[in-house]
């Protein structure tokens, strides 16, 4: 990972802050094998939330409040190009050895250990790992949706491509028979209070614990007899949940704690590209929507929706919280951090000392100061 002296730079000085987007890159080099899963130092509330990325370590992640193409946007008209799925190519081998499921405080992350390739415009990327937000990053014409894919991947040239896919929360009748075969085992046999209770009680050093707690799971997983059921062929249903994300789940109540690892049995990747071949992406240059907020990510939204049973939401919901940062301006206009700055100061130029506007009115206040301070500026986004 370190053939580029330019990337070295960059990677030494952020080593310390582990991305979502960019985790297993060379922007996050993963730890050694055998290392430790190192855990965040940004998060999504308060003072170490979105606002203040950019002071969490400057200049290294300045351009999360200055720059112009940043990630995650409304996906509307006009801020994507439709891109085909035939020219997209993509190649994933399925994970027939399983592959490591690991809690790094800022999300939960599958590494993708036997990798994969994604071919567009003349380019190759390989897949470094794929990761989960919730609720979605990107929004779907306006609209929130449960949960967002990231799949990560990176060119030898060091640039990177991300192919995000919404998660929606299936039906519990429509979904629950499909299901029941393929996960049956995993689902039933760790009862999310059996599984968790242990796990946690423990204090969790990760990089001690790791292969400990890796063969513990492998014990559980034979005794579930997991794996060939996982293996059995994937074709999705329409509206059915994704077998694979189930099967990823089903462990997730093993890495409640950040810094924690666990093994997946097989996984079939091949549900993923046919979904997305039956689809079409939503294509943009944008950043990573973790810090150091690096643009020059070739965006894929994929406009098929991968879904999870409803329990399956909640399980992963007490795990991952909230992880998705508040929506940027559409690409090329300026950031909205640095709007919101100037727009703040011209108001405070403007307003009489000590002359907070009475509440009364909020909606006719906020429309009509800024028109004095900032002519023919559009709306403020959020
Ligand atoms: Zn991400």
């Amino acid at each position: 990972m370190g053939r580029f002296s330019s990337a070295l730079v960059l990677a030494a000085s952020v080593t310390q802050v582990l991305g979502l987007c960019s985790h297993g890159t060379f922007l996050h080099p993963r730890a050694e094998e055998g290392g430790s899963v190192e855990v965040k130092t940004f998060g999504y509330t308060g003072e170490i939330g979105p606002l203040f990325w950019s002071a969490l370590e400057a200049p290294t992640n300045s351009i999360c409040s200055t720059g112009t193409r940043q990630s995650p946007i409304d996906m509307t008209a006009g801020t994507f190009n439709m891109v085909p799925a035939s020219d997209v190519e993509v190649n994933i081998p399925d994970f027939t050895e399983g592959t490591e499921f690991e809690n790094l405080g800022t999300t939960v992350e599958v590494v993708a250990k036997p990798g994969g390739t994604l071919k567009i415009g003349g380019k190759t990327f390989e897949l470094q790992q794929f990761h989960f937000h919730l609720p979605s990053e990107h929004l779907d014409n306006g609209t929130s949706r449960a949960m967002e894919m990231h799949m990560v991947w990176q060119s030898a040239e060091q640039e990177i491509a991300v192919i995000g896919t919404y998660i929606d929360v299936a039906r519990e009748g429509e979904t629950a028979p499909v299901v029941a075969a393929p996960v049956a085992a995993p689902v039933a046999e760790p009862a999310p209070a059996n599984v968790t209770a242990p796990v946690l009680a423990e204090p969790a050093p990760a990089a001690k614990s790791r292969f400990r707690r890796k063969s513990r799971m492998q014990a559980r997983e034979e005794a579930a007899a997991a794996p060939p059921a996982t293996l059995a062929p994937t074709a999705a249903p329409a509206n059915g949940p994704s077998t694979l994300l189930e099967t990823v789940f089903s462990l997730v109540g093993q890495i409640a704690t950040p810094g924690t690892v666990t093994k997946t049995p097989a996984l079939v990747l091949s549900e993923f590209v046919d979904l997305w071949r039956a689809g079409s992406f939503q294509g943009y240059s944008g950043s990573l929507t973790t810090p150091p907020c690096s643009e020059g990510v070739h965006w894929l939204v994929s406009t098929q929706t991968l879904r999870i049973m409803p329990s399956t939401f909640e399980r992963v919901r007490d795990v991952i919280g909230y992880n998705a940062r508040y929506t940027q301006n559409a690409p090329g206009k300026q950031n909205v951090l640095q709007l919101g700055a100037e727009r703040s100061l011209g108001l405070a130029a403007a307003a009489p000392p000590a002359a907070a506007p009475p509440a009364a009115e909020p909606a006719a206040t906020s429309a009509a100061e800024p028109a004095a301070t900032a002519p023919a500026a559009e709306p403020v986004a959020a």
